[in-house]
């Protein structure tokens, strides 16, 4: 089993998500006392998180450079970034260091490939909604229709992620505004929605809509234990 190298901390408490999914799956698959070969890096995310407000995206990058290094010294044989926001750095991280990165784009989009979606929405942080970074990814490379809230929804989506969810906060009224977001999205053509951000599968789960739910921890986490078994491990 390869070593999945982790950068964790954007925000804490769905890193968590992925050490418990990978070590799970792991289990599942392997049986007994099986578990992953995690290596995380944990970063002080306020720091990048007033970074980002304040549009300093180089700096951002060049702690995740770091982080990945790090990561890499120690004996990772890839790099998984926990968080979709900060995937617009991954060109240059990638390019920072000599062992791969696993994209939570390119998870994501060979999943709702799979699903036979074509029109899909996309929420999550203010930043991975308005850019483009995440949107052409999914748009060029995997021929996805991505659509994004209208300025209110993006506005309650945003800040519920970081008022709420990155400090460990379940509200009962948000979740209920998800689900309205959610439902307008589908009335209005969507086929299925990405959780693009790795904390709103906390708050939203896929009983909860109508729609297919493309939870971005569950499918980065259950790509990065494939991609650490796929040597050793005997399935078709
Ligand atoms: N975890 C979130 C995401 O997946 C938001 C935190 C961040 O800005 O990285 O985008």
């Amino acid at each position: 089993m390869k070593v999945v190298g982790l950068i964790g901390g954007m925000s804490w408490e769905s890193s968590l998500e992925y050490y418990r999914i990978m070590n799970q799956l792991v289990r599942e698959r392997l049986g007994g006392q099986h578990s992953a070969r995690i290596l995380m890096f944990s970063v002080d995310f306020h720091e990048l998180e007033e970074y980002m407000r304040l549009d300093g995206w180089e700096e951002v990058t060049s702690v995740l450079i770091d982080a990945a290094r790090r990561l890499e010294k120690g004996g990772a044989d890839v790099v998984v970034i926990c968080t979709n926001t900060m995937h617009k750095g991954a060109p240059e991280i990638e390019k920072a260091v000599g062992i791969p990165l696993l994209h939570i784009g390119d998870a994501t989009g060979e999943e709702v490939i799979e699903r036979g979606i074509s029109v899909v929405g996309l929420l999550g942080t203010r930043y991975t909604m308005e850019q483009d970074f995440m949107k052409a990814h999914l748009s060029s490379k995997y021929g996805l229709e991505v659509r994004v809230p209208g300025p209110e929804s993006r506005e309650i989506v945003n800040r519920v992620i970081f008022d709420e969810l990155c400090l460990g906060e379940i509200r009962e009224e948000s979740r209920n505004a998800f689900i309205r977001i959610i439902e307008e999205m589908a009335a209005e053509g969507a086929e299925g929605i990405i959780l693009g951000c790795t904390e709103i599968p906390l708050l939203v789960r896929q009983s909860d809509v109508s729609i297919p739910l493309f939870d971005t921890t569950a499918i980065h986490s259950r790509k990065a234990v494939e991609w650490a078994l796929k040597d050793n491990f005997l399935r078709t």
